[in-house]
């Protein structure tokens, strides 16, 4: 009995040291507007599966992102929305946009058009989410930066009614009044009033590039929640690198005799500017000896917003195609990379060092569902979630049992207008509500699909649509099955360009 007993008080002690180790410091890192190429580190896969560089790979600096991927996992496909507040809902809900509703960027002030019904008001206390489901189990949770989860004078402006404990300059809107310290980031400038970043004030006429003051205020808050001896979650949330393009003064002389746009130079230096947020991220949890424990999700939130050349072409995202808002790759494909901020034997689980991930797809859904096993949280049983944990793929290896499929339903008007793309294994599908040519400076009709065989053709260059007939229907038939299992809206009749 009294073996038992001491058996049974073990393994409860057992249970608890496991519990209370399997509460890691998690950072979301989230870029706004940064696609897959803007980095220095070379995230597609040649042939054989090994990093290959790229013209814009040599183009961006980033030493920190260099740093993460040495010690952690990086994926070569890894899709986010292609616009905003679509990504935004899904990372904080685990829900793809079809389902959660929030299909179209949420213009602060008015309802965008598109399905009646679609959730312009974003979200609101009672949607289930990642950081509500954190806090009840312990987590200390910060946000810090562009929110953008909901409009003006509606409740999820303010993250702190979301589940966020602090909120740093998170509001409704997407993009910066100003970037510079020296008009109070829009605060002291008339012309950026309408956009200015609330908090900060202490910033204000000082030369503090915006990226640096959330980060300064970011790291004061890890420091308290540390103070506190609270596991905490940091949600990294920059504004940069969304335009306006302005230059940050700290990095522009490593552009100045490039030959490229003024207005791509200074986008060059927002990536910098964030970069250098992520080391110094890197270093504080260091200083603070919690490093090892110390879990860093980095993503983009929809495909490059560049100012490089074509929009529908290749040239900000190139070698994919397109940018931000369109329904090729380049839209939709951004970095992720998975790290400890320190590898090494204290780390509560294992993460492949240096991998490039090339085989398998991932989604900025996934994250949610890594984030709630990598903490030992657990997402409600009645909430449906369309992601699956990555920690399988960040030990290195392919996770057999996740989907290979990734769906982005766009029932609005954008860049590319009315659309539906789903990708299977090896296949993309693009599916156009609208197809005529309507006010568009191009008098061409578009095509209703396009098809692609993404491993012969990465980049999008031959429509195989036309002499595919059976495939293109296996895959409406798979779209169709996916909308349905999602509860999609659909564009309403009156669709205009
Ligand atoms: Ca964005």
């Amino acid at each position: 009995m009294k073996k038992s007993f001491f058996l049974c008080l073990g393994g409860f002690l057992l249970f608890l040291n496991l519990s209370s180790k399997q509460k890691p410091n998690i950072i979301l890192f989230l870029v706004d507007d940064m696609g897959l190429m803007d980095t220095s580190v070379p995230m597609l896969a040649d042939k054989n599966g090994k990093p290959e560089r790229h013209a814009l790979n040599d183009w961006y600096r980033t030493p920190n992102m260099e740093r993460l991927a040495e010690q952690g996992v990086r994926f070569s496909q890894f899709y986010a929305q292609s616009v905003c507040s679509p990504t935004r809902a899904s990372l904080m809900t685990g829900q793809n946009s079809a389902r959660h509703r929030v299909t179209q960027f949420i213009s602060p002030e008015s309802k965008n058009a598109g399905p009646e019904d679609w959730k312009w008001e974003g979200l609101t206390s009672k949607d289930i989410t990642l950081p509500s489901i954190l806090r009840s189990n312990g987590y200390h949770t910060i946000f810090a930066g562009k929110a953008h989860f909901a409009p003006i004078d509606h409740e999820g402006e303010d993250p702190t009614r979301l589940g966020f404990d602090i909120n740093i300059a998170g509001c409704s809107f997407g993009a910066p009044g100003s970037y510079f310290g020296e008009d109070g980031y829009g605060n002291l400038d008339p012309k950026r009033k309408r956009r200015a970043v609330p908090g900060l004030e202490k910033y204000h006429k000082t030369d503090t590039f915006l990226s640096e003051a959330i980060t300064l205020e970011a790291k004061d808050a890890v420091t308290r929640s540390i103070q506190k001896e609270k596991p905490f979650f940091l949600y990294m949330s920059h504004y940069a690198v969304h335009s306006p393009f302005q230059s940050d003064p700290r990095f522009i002389k490593n552009y100045e005799k490039s030959k490229k746009p003024r207005s791509a130079k200074s986008f060059a230096t927002l990536i910098e500017g964030i970069d250098k947020s992520l080391g110094d991220l890197m270093d504080h949890v260091t200083d603070k000896g919690v490093a090892e424990n110390t879990l860093i999700l980095f993503v983009g939130d929809n495909g490059s917003d560049g100012p490089l050349g074509d929009t529908y072409g290749y040239f900000s995202s190139a070698p994919l195609r397109g940018k931000k808002g369109t329904c090729y790759e380049g839209g939709m494909r951004v970095p992720f990379i998975a790290g400890w901020a320190k590898a090494g034997k204290a780390n509560p689980f294992k993460i492949a060092r240096n991998h490039l991930h090339h085989e398998q797809i991932g989604t900025v859904m996934d994250i949610y569902s890594t984030i709630v096993d990598a903490s030992n949280s657990s997402s409600p049983a009645k909430h449906p979630v369309d992601g699956i944990s990555l920690l399988p793929q960040l030990s290195g290896k392919s996770n057999q049992e996740r989907p290979d499929h990734f769906m982005c339903h766009f029932p609005h008007s954008h860049r590319s207008s009315y659309f539906t793309s789903y990708r299977k294994g090896d296949w993309k599908l693009i599916y156009r509500y609208l197809t005529s040519a309507g006010k568009r400076k191009s008098k061409q009709p578009l095509p209703k699909y396009e098809l692609y065989n993404l491993k012969n053709d990465p980049y999008e260059t031959k429509n195989l649509a036309p002499e595919n007939s059976k495939k293109i229907n296996e895959m409406i038939g798979l779209m169709k099955r996916q909308l349905k299992e999602e509860n999609a809206l659909f564009p309403t009749k009156e669709m205009k360009w």
